[in-house]
């Protein structure tokens, strides 16, 4: 693996904002939080896990984990609904949840997410505010 490239780190760390023309953007694809790919291809964890069981508490937070349910989130929501899940990203990173989401939305862009994008150029965040604005003159 390349953990320059590693979606999984890419995603999941706050210390970490690609910038527009950063080709990443687009590989990314529509992965919000993490990938963990590997792990279903590596020799010591494929196939391990039969199926079968329901992963704990996912009916809580389904609903929430839609890029444009999050960029309509304000962060004391990100923190308290999805932070106590999802903790490689601590309190002062929830701005990349934002990002993430704008990420994944431009990936996989459809005319309909506009104004979700557009809820947040006023967001208190630079780096969500200039995601928003990238994506916005980049589709529309
Ligand atoms: S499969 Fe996903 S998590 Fe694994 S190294 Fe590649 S990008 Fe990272």
């Amino acid at each position: 693996m390349n953990i320059h490239d590693c979606i999984s780190r890419l995603t999941t760390s706050g210390n970490i904002f690609l910038e527009s023309d950063d080709p990443r953007n687009g590989q990314i694809g529509k992965w919000l939080y993490g990938c963990d790919v590997c792990t279903g291809c590596c020799p010591h964890n494929a196939k391990k896990w039969p199926g079968g069981n329901e992963f704990p508490g996912l009916d809580e937070v389904a609903e929430y984990l839609n890029p444009r349910t999050i960029l309509r989130m304000n962060y004391g929501q990100i923190a308290q609904i999805l932070m106590p899940r999802y903790f490689y990203l601590h309190e002062k990173d929830l701005w990349k949840w934002k990002v993430n989401a704008l990420n994944v939305l431009a990936n996989g862009w459809q005319a309909e997410y506009a104004d979700d994008v557009r809820a947040v150029l006023s967001d208190v965040d630079a780096r969500v505010r200039a995601k928003a604005g990238w994506v916005l003159n980049s589709k529309i």
